[in-house]
């Protein structure tokens, strides 16, 4: 824990830090952090916190903090230094003359997160974490000194006013503990999720608080007898260095997040009770692994080896939960000393004890996430977007995943065979046309689960890409905005075609008439905002869904209104901005023939997949174009019962081209007793009727049956009905269906 003893007691001095740094086994400039506090002592004067104390008790508490996580001087004195340019008449240049280029480079970093506030408007919500991203990137130690600033902000918030301390409890819960945890820095972590926690849900706080509390005593002794029994039995065992064992306190978050979220029962929570015995050597660990096994009975489905398979963020251990005799079961943590540090400190351990630069290859690893997620944001500006992206991949529960060739991937909870495909390489990724997991085929959006082991079969085609249906499968943000850039870069004119004809609508809805030349005036903050040169640019990027128009409108609406006034279109009913929404039924929009239309923007829709030949009508889709259901699809027949206006407005009549001469793809399912030459039976009858085939493939069902599917091109109804009969009246053959994708 991050001085625990200091925790409560608010009261830094200038002597209790030299004294801290004196006994410290590194060397320092204590003259260099004196003078930092000196200026920083003169600048505040006269300022005094929320609490009533003199202001420079704060950068005193954070300096505290941060030599606690045994970052360098230059660290201590930003820290020190770190609210001076924002609050005093002190400049960067001062600082940078002073105290050098370094330094001031860091004070400057923080400045710039402490000035914004993640809950100002959405634009400026991106901007905000793109910045913090960005500040991580050019030098993490930047991050490391505004955790420890918001960590000293929330051991003092019971002094904001009440409002003040929901919103920083939440963005605390939500940004800062889930960048902390990525950066491995647990005491760091644990302790903003206690205090967000507090704020957020006192109840269920105290609640647990008492839990804990209660029988303090008899845990502390049950968790002691543990401790001496281990410590008995490796008196017989010779190790490199004598081992740490330590029992473990949970952290109040911790069993919420088990009680409250995962509704399990405060006597379900098996690491209530934890001991940690910490060696000198891998094969200690496992050396201690046994020995532990031997002495009590092993639970089978709690061990976990975090040391073959370690955590996204570096985090290393072997867990095992066993039962003793009094019959309570209790967590047991295995690691090295060198894993220890990693899992407390996490990247700053990079300063504890090592010399910075000499680690430089395990905190690249680490901060490759940091760049991935800048790189997420390029294919990205929805700022809704970027925030959820940051909660997902931040605080993941985890799932590792093996290649063929044995590599540990891991994947947050809920991933899909493409997600592990993005993972392993973007090329995979965008030339997946199936895979295997253990062994067996599986669909695309199959769910993966530690331990699998998962074979990505890849297209040959080097033309072959992702498919935009893959966008609501994923789950990782790394693939989403893979698969997105893709289409970005691939499929620039559909996008722009796309985009242009969404914006019309909207203009449309909106009743804004701006001439094609002017839109780039009307639009000039948003090209500056979305990086456009050129009205193709912001068509293209509305195509790929770089650009959501919705949240874009209101704005745009405003703007317009000053541009050109109010009267221009409206001339029936004045100073109505809202929307307006014509009911329209299906029947009387103008029919749009498909083949009119690039193929890129028209999909088939899964739930009826309509063939030529169907009578069919489309839907207007946000960003993928039209798709096209059969007029008997229960989605468009539920869409007529709900008689939502605006939603009927988007379904519009559609018609089969007349050149009869285009197929589109389909997907079908034979189901059949299993045997020997059946596959090849099937694709026989296909190759005769000369139906070309996308992609097959077969899989056994445990009941003796094996189900065969294919996508293949059809030209219409009659050549599939056909296909049908014949493949019926294949030996063995049970069923024979459209498949639902
Ligand atoms: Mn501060």
């Amino acid at each position: 824990m991050v001085a625990t003893d200091e925790r409560y007691n608010d009261d830094y001095t200038i002597d209790m830090l030299i004294q801290k740094i004196l006994t410290s086994d590194k060397q320092y400039d204590l003259s260099k952090i004196v003078t930092a506090y000196k200026l920083a002592e003169k600048a505040h004067e006269g300022q005094f916190r929320s609490s009533g104390q003199p202001y420079i008790i704060h950068p005193l508490a954070v300096s505290f903090i941060v030599l606690e996580l045994g970052m360098d001087t230059d660290t201590i004195c930003a820290a020190m230094l770190h609210d001076v340019v924002e609050d005093t008449a002190t400049t960067l240049n001062d600082i940078k003359n002073r105290f050098g280029q370094d330094v001031a480079m860091l004070v400057d970093g923080v400045t710039k997160l402490t000035k914004m506030s993640m809950f100002d408007k959405e634009q400026q919500q991106a901007e905000n974490v793109r910045k913090i991203f960005l500040a991580m990137s050019q030098d993490i130690r930047v991050m490391i000194i505004k955790l420890c600033d918001r960590l000293h902000n929330m051991r003092t918030l019971c002094y904001r006013p009440e409002r003040k301390q929901r919103n920083k409890a939440l963005e605390t819960m939500n940004i800062y503990a889930p960048i902390a945890h990525r950066l491995g820095i647990k005491s760091v972590k644990e302790e903003l999720e206690d205090l967000s926690l507090r704020y957020l849900d006192p109840y269920a706080y105290a609640e647990i608080e008492q839990i804990l509390e209660f029988k303090k005593e008899s845990r502390e002794e049950f968790i002691q007898s543990i401790k001496d029994k281990i410590a008995e039995r490796f008196r017989n065992e010779t190790f490199e260095r004598e081992p740490v064992i330590e029992g473990r306190v949970k952290s109040i978050y911790s069993i919420y997040k088990k009680v409250f979220i995962n509704k399990r029962s405060i006597d379900e929570i098996y690491d209530k009770y934890a001991v940690r015995i910490i060696v000198s050597t891998k094969a200690e660990c496992y050396n201690v692994f046994g020995i532990i096994h031997d002495m009590f009975t092993p639970i089978p489905t709690r061990i976990k080896d975090y040391i073959s398979s370690p955590k996204a963020n570096g985090y290393q251990s072997i867990h095992t939960t066993v039962i003793g005799k009094e019959g309570i079961p209790f967590e047991v943590q295995i690691r090295t000393f060198e894993m220890h540090e990693t899992a407390e400190y996490g990247i700053a351990a990079h300063w504890k004890y090592k010399e910075g630069i000499k680690g430089k290859d395990k905190m690249e690893q680490r901060l490759s996430w940091v760049r991935q997620i800048i790189e997420a944001q390029q294919a990205s500006d929805d700022a809704e977007e970027i925030v959820r992206a940051i909660k997902t991949d931040l605080a993941p529960e985890e799932i590792v995943v093996m290649t063929p060739k044995g590599k540990p991937i891991t994947l947050p909870v809920d991933s899909t065979v493409i997600d592990f495909a993005y993972k392993i390489h973007t090329e995979i990724g965008h030339s997946t046309i199936g895979a295997k997991v253990d062994g067996k085929i599986v669909p695309l959006d199959y769910k993966l689960s530690t331990g699998e082991i998962c074979h990505i079969i890849t297209s040959k085609d080097p033309k072959k890409g992702p498919n935009r249906a893959w966008l609501g499968i994923v789950k990782t943000n790394e693939a989403k905005s893979k698969i997105k850039l893709w289409f970005k870069r691939e499929c620039r004119e559909e996008n722009i075609i796309q985009g242009r004809l969404e914006l019309e609508r909207e203009f449309k809805r909106y009743r804004i008439n701006v001439p094609e030349e002017e839109r780039a005036q009307l639009l000039a903050d948003d090209f500056k905002r979305h990086n456009c040169n050129s009205m193709e640019d912001f068509y293209a990027a509305i195509g790929y869904g770089g650009i959501t128009l919705s949240r874009i409108m209101p704005r745009l609406k405003d703007k317009y209104l000053k541009m050109y006034g109010n009267d221009i279109n409206d001339t029936n009913d004045t100073n109505d901005s809202a929307p307006s929404v014509i009911p329209a039924s299906p029947e009387s929009r103008s029919a749009v023939i498909l083949d009119d239309i690039d193929s890129c923007v028209v999909k088939y829709a899964q739930c009826c997949n309509p063939l030529p030949g169907d009578d069919i009508v489309g839907f207007i889709t946000r960003g993928y174009g039209i798709s096209v259901h059969t007029r008997k699809c229960s989605n468009y027949r539920a869409a007529l019962e709900r008689n939502n206006p605006e939603e009927l407005e988007r379904w519009c009549e559609i018609k089969w081209s007349s050149k009869g001469n285009s197929s589109i793809q389909t997907s079908i399912e034979v189901t059949a007793i299993d045997r020997v030459g059946l596959v090849c039976d099937i694709s026989s009858i296909l190759a005769e009727a000369r139906i070309p085939i996308v992609h097959s493939s077969s899989r056994n069902l445990r009941n003796g049956n094996a189900v065969f599917e294919a996508t293949i091109k059809i030209v219409s109804t009659e050549q599939l009905k056909n296909l049908f009969e014949k493949l019926r009246r294949v030996k063995d053959v049970i069923s024979v269906d459209r498949a639902s994708s």
